[in-house]
């Protein structure tokens, strides 16, 4: 059989783009086919700190740069959304809504998305003051009052970015303490614009046709209490892409995909890599490293099946 590709990426993050950077220097022939624009989460950050080679980057600047080197080495890149993975005799199929694809093995490398509160409110007032990236929608706060809920990486980084835009900026937190990096607590603590909700978590959210405020609940004495702000920011957290595989993968408590030290997943000839995967470390830096196991796994796969 004439397979179309010996290797599809699904997912064009950070774990896609370096999968797609080892596969094509491989000379396999590579599709990476991603839902939006190239780049996963990185393109909404703001700043990047931590990969190693930059003291600081913009994470388009980052990504960009990532996806002219794998379109250096002929790597395709198009636009797609894989809707089922079907496993042939040899190879896969791959059902997209424009038609279907054959490929030898398959890298998945979807990400995350945005966890929900799951209150009322949060859906019907989203692009109404509810938002789940600063980066994309912090200018629209400038000199208003925001609440950013959550208290991990993501929604202390996000919390000092608002700060650019808003004239105050609260992180609504379920615990005592935050959970997010130290370096990023300092900072935060550092700034005047932001203040501390401990142990509240949100109900409700509350606005006719724009964010008005947010009903919050004291967890020390049970009181409830209106707070009334212009924009609801949440970082609660992700949950994998991996709907479509749900049925032929093997996931993990938080659904992620589970592999072993190759990324091969329980599918032989389907790796996965980067933040789909269940795992310790969610980072810019672990998912290219994945990226790169998985591409090389995937042509060991190859030369010794096909
Ligand atoms: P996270 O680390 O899972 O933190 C989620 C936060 O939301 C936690 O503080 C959690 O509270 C809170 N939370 C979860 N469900 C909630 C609910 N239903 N109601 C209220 N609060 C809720 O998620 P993240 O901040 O998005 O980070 C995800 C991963 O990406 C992490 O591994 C992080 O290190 C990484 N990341 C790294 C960087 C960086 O290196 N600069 C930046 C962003 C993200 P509890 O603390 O009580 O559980």
């Amino acid at each position: 059989m004439n397979f179309d590709y010996d290797l599809v990426i699904l997912g064009g993050g950070p774990a896609g783009l370096s999968a797609g950077i080892y596969s094509s220097r491989a000379r396999l022939k590579t599709l990476i086919l991603e839902k939006q624009t190239p780049g996963g989460q990185v393109l909404i950050t703001e700043k990047v700190e931590n990969y190693p080679g930059y003291f600081s980057v913009a994470g388009y600047e980052l990504v960009d740069k990532m996806v002219e080197q794998v379109r250096n080495f002929q790597c395709e890149i198009r636009m797609g959304e894989v809707k089922e993975i079907v496993p042939l005799e040899k190879g896969f199929k791959l059902k997209t809504a424009d038609g279907e694809i054959t490929s030898k093995s398959v890298v998945i490398a979807t990400g995350r998305q945005p966890r929900r509160l799951n209150i009322d409110g949060e859906i019907r007032l989203i692009g109404r003051g509810v938002s789940y990236c600063a980066t994309c929608d912090g200018a629209f706060f400038r000199d208003k009052k925001v609440v950013v809920v959550g208290g991990g990486d993501s929604a202390v980084e996000e919390a000092i970015f608002l700060t650019k835009y808003a004239s105050e900026v609260t992180i609504v937190h379920r615990r005592d303490e935050l959970r997010a990096a130290k370096y990023l607590q300092e900072r935060a603590f550092n700034n005047e614009k932001i203040k501390f909700l401990y142990s509240h978590i949100p109900l409700k959210i509350v606005g006719e046709n724009f964010v008005e405020g947010i009903l919050l609940k004291n967890l020390k004495n049970d009181k409830e209490f209106l707070f009334e702000v212009d924009g609801v920011f949440i970082f609660i957290g992700s949950i994998p892409n991996t709907s479509f595989v749900s049925n032929l993968l093997k996931l993990g408590s938080s659904g992620g995909i589970i592999t072993d030290e190759k990324m091969e997943t329980s599918v032989k000839g389907i790796f996965a890599a980067g933040d789909v995967r269940e795992k310790f470390l969610y980072q810019i830096a672990t998912a290219v490293g994945e990226g790169a196991v998985a591409a090389v796994a995937a042509e060991k796969y190859i030369e010794n099946n096909f």
